[in-house]
């Protein structure tokens, strides 16, 4: 086998172990989705990782590779702390805008990833693995994009709603208190 297939290979084997693990990721974080769209948007991309990891086992095959024991370390880097993130935070505002950063963190590495390997691909005249690396490529970018807009529209919004109205509380509370030691020492 030539030395470009074999890089490639390497680099999809890489991928897949990088999928199979955010397969894993995106099913707890759902869970863990209080706001709808952002359960929704991470469910959809569930489905669509289920195809990536096709369209990678169908690139190995082209170059004559198999998916194998690789672990990507990255993405396990990345899991571990979206893992970390969700156990220090319970469900509900705060717990959105924590797994929108971790889900973006995981997007752009495969944003990286598959941004390198087309490209690689098309170096290498493999049109075809070009164009099936071009696809997920696509998806991965939507789905970053999908995250900043329910960002933008819904979660961090109602997050920063809850603390200013927490902060209100706290300091009408406060207030009261004062008055009420005014009206003792009168
Ligand atoms: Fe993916
Ligand atoms: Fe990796
Ligand atoms: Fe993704």
């Amino acid at each position: 086998m030539d030395e470009i297939s074999k890089l490639m290979i390497e680099q999809l084997k890489d991928a897949h172990s990088a999928e199979k693990q955010a397969l894993r990721a995106m099913q707890k974080m759902a869970k863990q989705a209080t706001n709808e769209k952002l359960k929704q948007g991470i469910q959809m991309h569930m489905e669509q990782t289920e195809g990536q990891i096709e369209r990678l086992e169908q690139g190995l095959e082209r170059l004559g590779g198999k998916p194998g024991r690789k672990v990507c370390e990255a993405m396990r880097g990345l899991v571990e702390e979206a893992n970390h993130e969700m156990g220090e935070n319970d469900k509900g505002a705060m717990m959105d805008v924590v797994l929108i950063a971790a889900a973006q963190r995981i997007e752009h590495y495969e944003i990286a990833a598959y941004g390198t390997m087309a490209t690689l691909a098309k170096s290498a005249g493999q049109q075809e693995l070009a164009r099936l690396l071009g696809e997920t490529l696509a998806e991965e970018k939507r789905m970053d994009e999908e995250l900043t807009r329910i960002a933008e529209s819904e979660v961090n919004r109602t997050w920063i709603e809850e603390c200013r109205a927490e902060e209100q509380e706290m300091e009408s509370a406060n207030e009261n208190r004062r008055g009420g030691a005014r009206r003792k020492a009168s």
